[in-house]
Formats: structure tokens, sequence, C-alpha cells
């Protein structure tokens, strides 16, 4: 696998979130710790680094977990959609236009960074999808590089223009200029040098010129690790490049710092080679990428057991509400419900600091299964005022709402009643501790109580 290496730091890290009761800030900060780790052994700039975590660290604390999603989840959310950002969000998937006949790409980068095997691998990637495809050797400084070419173009069954006797470059592309246009994409392969210099930048420029093809791909490979940053700079500058491809990050841990390398310069990366062979070849979707290294896969059944276990979200802003005293008949009816799933609620309160010596109305502590099908009956033939507000609930909506949920006056009454008296209760009860503080702790007697 690619970049395994970072791969299985990170999904460790995720792991241990997900089997965390709780996401407090000091697991924040420990994700963060960890996620650090694994992209500097990565070799990914320290700097790039420190933005990623923090932005991570920053949306954790200040972003509101929505509904239905357990923080969690969401957290784990976070560091996908920012490590995909960081590895430059969209795909940048490079759409040949057919009327161009041909459409051109053509290829830079520095000798054995592994242009003309990339050729091969783009070429036969674009004939599997229906065009019809040519490349040109235009690399006139090694002896065997028309050769290579011509073989790799061979086994893949595409036309390939080369040479071997003319040491000038452009006179080449001129001399089969007139047979490009029976073919969709053409591909051209260009000489590199060991170095960027101020030569293969004249070589690369008269060759742009002329040539202007619809796509100048530099190819950098991956075992350069963060200096690619420069390279493509560099590249980019006096090349006019735009597209990278980064190759060989099958044989690197130095992968993870090619590609955020690349990914901060105004050149996106178009396609990643993962191999020698001509199917080693990958579009570059940041999603997948990271969906694949984070293992989603593996991370979905991790998710899905921690769903088993309370959702602390729920309890806690419930808790809140109701600890504050505005909390409404929706707010108590999800409450109950959430807590009938913990178990029997005369238990529940007795694991509630301050909870156990209150007088919670017994009515609310017993039957109450039969008791909430009733009330969810009841709530749902109200209007979406009265549940917000119960306050309303007045004679004549009383007796509607009866006749809507097949219940009697009375037992909306009840529920009435109960509501007001709860309230009541639980307003006295905010009074009396902060209600974050009291919530921290009903949170460590939950974790105990349920050895979750
Ligand atoms: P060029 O000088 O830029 O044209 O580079 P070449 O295409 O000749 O490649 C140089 C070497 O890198 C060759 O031995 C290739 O087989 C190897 N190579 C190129 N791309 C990859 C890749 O994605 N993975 C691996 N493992 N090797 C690669
Ligand atoms: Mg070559």
């Amino acid at each position: 696998m690619v970049l395994d290496k970072l791969g299985s730091s990170l999904k460790n890290t995720l792991a241990k979130i997900a089997k965390s009761m709780f996401v407090d800030e000091r697991i924040i900060n420990e994700l963060v710790k960890d996620i650090q780790k694994a992209l500097l052994q990565a070799d990914v700039n320290v700097k790039l680094v420190f933005e990623l975590t923090n932005s991570i660290k920053k949306r954790a604390l200040a972003e509101k977990t929505p509904a239905g999603v357990s923080q969690r989840e969401y957290l784990i959310k976070i560091v996908y959609e920012e490590l995909v950002k960081f590895l430059g969000g969209e795909k940048n998937e490079i759409v040949i236009d057919k009327t161009k006949k041909p459409f051109k790409i053509m290829m830079i980068g520095l000798n054995g960074s592994g242009k003309t095997t990339t050729i091969g691998k783009i070429a036969r990637y674009y004939s599997n999808r229906g065009f019809k495809v040519a490349a040109i050797g235009l690399d006139v400084h090694r002896p065997a590089a028309p050769l290579q070419l011509q073989q790799i173009c061979d086994k893949i069954k595409v036309q390939c223009f080369i040479d071997e006797k003319e040491k000038n470059a452009l006179k080449i592309y001129k001399k089969f200029e007139k047979d490009f246009k029976d073919y969709d994409l053409l591909i051209i392969d260009t000489a590199g040098r060991d170095a960027l210099s101020e030569d293969l930048v004249k070589e690369i420029t008269e060759l742009n010129n002329y040539i202007k093809a619809n796509e100048n791909l530099l190819v950098i490979s991956a075992d350069i690790g963060q200096t690619a940053q420069k390279q493509a700079e560099s590249f980019h500058n006096s090349c006019g490049v735009n597209g990278v491809i980064v190759s060989k990050l099958d044989g690197t841990a130095k992968g993870g710092g090619a590609l955020s390398a690349c990914a901060v310069t105004k050149a996106p990366i178009k396609f990643i080679g993962i191999g020698e062979k001509p199917e080693d070849i990958e579009v570059f979707n940041p999603k997948g990428f990271v969906g694949r290294l984070l293992g989603m896969g593996d991370l979905e059944a991790l998710l899905e057991k921690a769903r088993e276990a309370i959702d602390e979200n729920t309890a806690e802003d419930l808790g809140k509400k109701m600890l504050k005293g505005d909390f409404n008949f929706l707010d108590l009816y999800e409450q109950m419900s959430a807590m009938s799933k913990m178990g029997p609620l005369s238990k529940i309160v007795e694991m509630i600091p301050g909870f156990g010596g209150a007088k919670i109305p017994k009515e609310m502590l017993d039957g109450q299964e039969g008791k909430l099908k009733k009330w969810k009956h009841m709530m749902q033939s109200m209007t979406k005022e009265e549940l917000e507000d119960p306050e309303i609930i007045t004679k004549d909506r009383i007796e509607r709402i009866a006749k809507g949920s097949g219940c009697t006056a009375t037992e909306v009454r009840e529920l009435l009643k109960q509501y007001k008296e709860t309230k009541k209760m639980m307003k006295m009860l905010g009074g009396s501790e902060d209600p974050t503080k009291l919530m921290k702790k009903f949170k460590g007697k939950m974790s105990k109580g349920f050895g979750a």
C-alpha cells in the first residue's frame, strides 16, 4: 500500500478517538499530537503540519456537533476534511478535448523522475478510455531514451514517433507534425537534467513556444519528500507547469511530504505513480486518497461500535437545557427516550450527582415505556408552536390534542403537569450548581456505571 506507515499511524490515532467515551480538550490535544507525529515522520513540512493541526484543533473546539452525529464521529469527520483540504481538496482531472486533434500533454522533469515511464501509464489510461493516443520522444540527450519510449509504447500498442539520429528536439516534432491530427491525444517526452538548469529551462521554453501544449505536466519523484515544493515552484515559475504527477509513491515513506508540498503550489497534483508497470497510475483524488489512507472502511466499523454506546451529545445538550429550565416538550421527550435506552430511569437518576436525593415525581419513574408511547402520540398531535412553547396549550388546544392522539383530555393535562413540575425541579437543581460542572460529574458516573 502507498504510504502505509502514515496510514497506519493515522488509523491508530482515529481508532483511539472512536473508542473514547467523550471528546474533550484533552482528547483533542492528544489527537493533534498524534497527527503531528505521523505527518512529520512522513516528511511533511513542519510549518504545514502545524497549520493543519491548528485548523483541526480550532474546528474541533469551536464547531458545534450537529444533531444525530456523535462528537467522536464529528471529530473524525473534521480530521478527514482537513486532510483532504491539505492535499488539495477537489480532484483536478485532465479533460481531454477531443476537438483539438490532438490535445497535447508535455512531460517535464528532472532525470529519472519518471517522465518516460509515466507516458506509458497515461497513454494506456486514456487509450483504455477510448482516446486515440500517440507519443513522441523529444529527449535528445539520453542515448537510449527514444528506444525506451518505443518499447513502452509497443507494449501498450500506442503509436510512437521517434528519430534516433536527430539531435534537435523541435526538428523531430516538426518532422512528424502532419501526422498528429489523426490522434485525440499526443504525449510529448522531453529531456531532463540532474537539476533545474538554465539549459533545461531554455530547451523547455523553446518547445513550449512552438508546441503550446494544453497541459505541461511536471513529474516529481516522491522520494525527494518535502523538497518537492521548491522543485514544483521553480519549474512552475520557469517553465509554466499546470499540473504535477508525483511518481514512485510506492517506494518511499516520504510520500506525505511530496504530496503535501505539491498541494500548496499553484500546480495541482493530477496523477500519482504507484509502481513501474503501465497500470500503476491513479488520478489523484484527495478525498479517495485520504479515505483509503485512514481506512474509512475499517473506521466505519469502529464508529458503528461507538454509536452503540450512549450518545453523549444528546445527554449533554439536553442536560444543560433542562438544568437551565428552558427545555420544551421535544427536549423532554428526547431526554426520556435517551434515558430509557440507558436502563431503568430510577437507576440512572441514582447515578446523577444531585439527582439522587431530588424529589422526582414518582410518575416519571414508573411505567416509563407505556407512558413514552402515549406522550409520543400526544406530541405528534401538537403544532410546532405548542411543542416549542407548551405554556400556550390551554383548554381548546388540550381537547384537540386529545382527539388527535386518541388519549383523554385528562392524560394531556397530566403530561402538561408533568412538564411543568419537571421544569420547576430542573430550574431549582440548575440554580444550585453550574450545569456544565454537573454534566461533567454526570459523565464520569455514567462511564463508570456502564463500563463502556
Ligand atoms: P525519466 O528519466 O524521467 O524519463 O524517468 P524514467 O521514466 O526513465 O524512470 C526512471 C526510473 O523510475 C525507472 O526505473 C522507472 O521504472 C522508475 N519509476 C518510474 N515511475 C515509477 C513509480 O511510480 N514507481 C516505481 N517504483 N518506479 C517508478
Ligand atoms: Mg525519460
